[in-house]
């Protein structure tokens, strides 16, 4: 070895830092994987930029085909990609089954198939200026910068899929938390043959994403807590150039009970909501009001349900709560539930972590009741398998406590009127509503936007739109040059401005709409 290369493996090994994930399910360290430097990430992005040019001059298909290779990746590889997942995070193999591997698979897909007909040219037909053609023509943004959380960590690749469509280039930074579903993923598209630069995977911790949110990407699409969400805005906000960004961010989303409600159907929707993937879900089931003629009734059955729920550590598909994902995430939900029991809430039903399954992070399913908006449990994210349940005594208190909260990602209605639930649902502060339903289910249809309001963020996943949001929407204006010229460009005259004032009165003056119609204005 010579001695410039000694120093180098020197300095690789006393400055390279690593990420050492541990599993939730036993305690185990399971990997070690290095951090990407703020200059690897620099070059990362240079390197994408590179790459861009020839991606986006692939036409949306060609580009499809080879992101439609990762799909059968998935799909191929689905028990191997399964274990992974349930190994990085703790899931159960059916919460890992549902939310990770079949929605992403489904809205890439989804998107391969209909993106070359989204992003096609789109005419735009002018109104007044009939002399002229109007078109937008949809190009990439450039290089997309995707930071993703832990709870669905390859469910949020969607939004790589769409930007790697728009024909951006991508660099992903996975979560420290889940660093080997990190590595999984850049085998699965490099195992598609995407272009060198194409698709790159940074690894790290919130240095690394800092580093991708400082450099010259074109887009950031962040997904994860309110926190880091402020602190990436307010970032991008310091750079000299701006930088469009889509914030996907927590909640703590209400479900309303009324007294007309399929009170079966809503409390296993309840428990499921709640439950599913441990409750690390940012559209969880966070805390109910039901009304109070219904509430002995929703609140036994709900109880009974968490109470024959199985949590365990075996694999399998009979298992229905997993892991919570690391000792920090349980003293959060360990301390929402105690500091709500110091304020008067009752336990229903669990309360406490699942010793039996120690050394791995198990929490009880709980309910707890008689919980009021003084409580954390009622009012900040808990993350964790946990329902607080409030009795209320009208629609209006129930409407009232459900928007009382800084989020508002989504939201649910119960009640078999459906005039009622949906006037219920234009009142309720959030991007998504569902009535009978769970909305978490809203992201599995990607062809609804997926988006929050308060400080669960902006931005839009999923949909036409969200596709197009990795788009410069260019418009195009065509004059067929009939006109030698335009009445209005210079130089300006009497005749001119008479003209203009013609039109004017001709279209908009008294009687106007009866004129107007004679140049085609149809109203
Ligand atoms: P987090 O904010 O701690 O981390 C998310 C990602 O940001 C990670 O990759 C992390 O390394 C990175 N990061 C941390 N600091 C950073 C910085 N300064 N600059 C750039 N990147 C940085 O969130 P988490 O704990 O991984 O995820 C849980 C949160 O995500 C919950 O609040 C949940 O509600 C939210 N979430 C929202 C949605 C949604 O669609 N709205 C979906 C899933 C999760």
């Amino acid at each position: 070895m010579s001695t410039i290369a000694r120093i180098q493996s020197k300095l690789e090994s006393s400055e390279r830092r690593y990420i050492e994930n541990i599993c939730p399910i036993n305690g185990e360290v399971i990997g070690k994987i290095p951090i990407s430097t703020p200059e690897e990430v620099e070059a990362a992005v240079a390197k994408a930029r590179r790459a861009q040019s020839s991606w986006r001059s692939l036409s949306v298909k060609q580009r499809a085909d080879y992101i439609l290779k990762v799909r059968d990746a998935f799909v191929e590889r689905r028990e191997w990609v399964l274990d992974t997942i349930r190994k990085d995070t703790g899931k159960t193999r059916s919460d890992a089954f549902l939310a990770d591997v079949f929605t992403v698979v489904d809205s890439t897909t989804y998107f391969c198939k209909r993106a070359p007909k989204i992003l096609s040219s789109t005419q735009i037909p002018l109104h007044f200026f009939k002399t002229k053609k109007s078109y937008l023509v949809y190009e990439p943004l450039g290089v997309v910068g995707v930071i993703t959380p832990w709870n669905f960590p390859t469910a949020f690749l969607s939004d790589v899929v769409l930007a790697l469509l728009a024909g951006n280039t991508v660099i992903l930074k996975p979560s420290e938390v889940t660093p080997l579903i990190g590595e999984m993923t850049a085998e699965l598209f490099a195992s598609a043959k995407l272009p060198d630069g194409v698709f790159q995977v940074v690894h790290g911790d919130g240095s690394t994403g800092a580093a991708l949110v400082k450099s010259n990407v074109d887009k950031i699409v962040f997904t994860g807590s309110v926190r880091t969400g402020k602190l990436i805005y307010q970032e991008l906000g310091r750079k000299d150039r701006f930088t469009p960004v889509a914030l996907e961010l927590g909640g703590k989303d209400p479900m309303i009970v009324l007294e007309d409600a399929d009170i079966e159907r809503a409390a296993d929707a309840a428990v499921w909501g709640a439950m599913v993937n441990s409750g690390q879900m940012c559209s969880s089931v966070e805390r109910v009001y039901v009304m109070q003629p219904v509430a002995k009734q929703f609140i036994d059955l709900v109880v009974e349900k968490t109470k024959s729920l199985r949590q365990g550590t075996q694999d399998g598909p009979n298992v229905d709560v997993g892991a919570i994902i690391f000792p920090r995430q349980m003293e959060i939900i360990d301390g929402h539930v105690k500091d709500a029991l110091s304020k008067g809430a009752r336990v229903l039903a669990g309360g406490e972590r699942n010793s039996d399954l120690l050394p791995g992070n198990y929490y009880r399913p709980t309910v707890l009741s008689e919980v009021d908006h003084s409580m954390k449990i009622m009012t900040e994210e808990t993350f964790g398998p946990v329902l607080p349940i409030m009795i209320v005594k009208n629609e209006e208190e129930a409407i009232k406590l459900a928007n009382d909260s800084v989020y508002g990602l989504t939201a649910m209605v119960w009640s078999k009127n459906l005039d009622r639930a949906k006037k219920i649902a234009d009142r309720l502060e959030a991007g998504t509503v569902a009535i009978n339903d769970c909305s978490a289910g809203g992201f599995g249809f990607c062809e609804a936007p997926w988006s929050g309001v308060k400080e669960s963020g902006f931005g839009i996943v999923h949909s036409e739109e969200g596709l197009k949001s990795f788009c410069r929407a260019k418009h195009i204006i065509v004059d067929r040059g009939l006109m030698k010229r335009e009445f209005y460009w210079f130089p300006n005259s009497e005749k001119s401005y008479n003209l203009l004032s013609t039109i004017f009165n001709v279209l908009f003056a008294r009687g106007g709409k009866k004129l107007g119609s004679m140049f085609g204005k149809k109203e």
